[in-house]
């Protein structure tokens, strides 16, 4: 269940000029099934719960500022086993808003550029393009597969003697 719903739009700019001086806490969760074009990899179920944790503020040089945190438990393929496992997934958010594409480029390059359309976004786009950004290329369980992945987890390992020099032929051995 949402304990703490977050609004759908918001304008993060303003947000962050009307904040007290410990800036404007923006906390709450949003369901993974709301968020839009969402990618493929991501085979969670539809009650998901994706918690942010964001502080808006104005930073000593007066510069927007937006910093927290995105996170999601969501289940992803492995790469290496091909089952399905629990990836902690975590976007660290250090965003400043902009208006325009001409502003972002002259952002202080601490901010990541966040991209306003009238001085509003709406909260489920961005939290699916940030989710987006943090997702593994290759997802692997860790420290090694269980059941059938494990055949395949050896295979990776070094060959004893070759120390730490990579081998050029490695990336070969799956090709047949
Ligand atoms: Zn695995």
């Amino acid at each position: 269940m949402l304990h703490n719903k977050l609004p759908s739009i918001i304008q993060p700019e303003r947000m962050c000029r009307e904040a007290p001086l410990e800036g404007n806490k923006l906390t709450g969760q949003m369901m993974l099934c709301d968020l839009p074009n969402l990618s493929k990899d991501i085979l969670s179920p539809k009650e998901t719960l994706v918690a942010v944790d964001l502080i808006f503020s104005v930073d000593s040089e007066g510069i927007c500022c937006i910093k927290g945190e995105m996170s999601a438990d969501v289940q992803l393929i492995c790469q290496r086993c091909l089952k399905p496992m629990i990836y902690p997934l975590r976007a660290e958010i250090c965003v400043s808003p902009v208006v325009s594409d001409q502003q972002a480029e002259q952002l202080s390059v601490q901010y990541e550029p966040l991209l306003t359309n009238h001085g509003e976004i709406s909260m489920s786009e961005w939290i699916a393009e940030e989710l987006h950004l943090a997702l593994p290329l290759a997802p692997r369980h860790e420290p090694s597969c269980g059941g059938l992945g494990v055949s395949n987890a050896k295979q990776e390992k070094e060959e004893p003697g070759s120390g730490s020099k990579p081998n050029p032929f490695a990336k070969l051995v799956y090709i047949k």
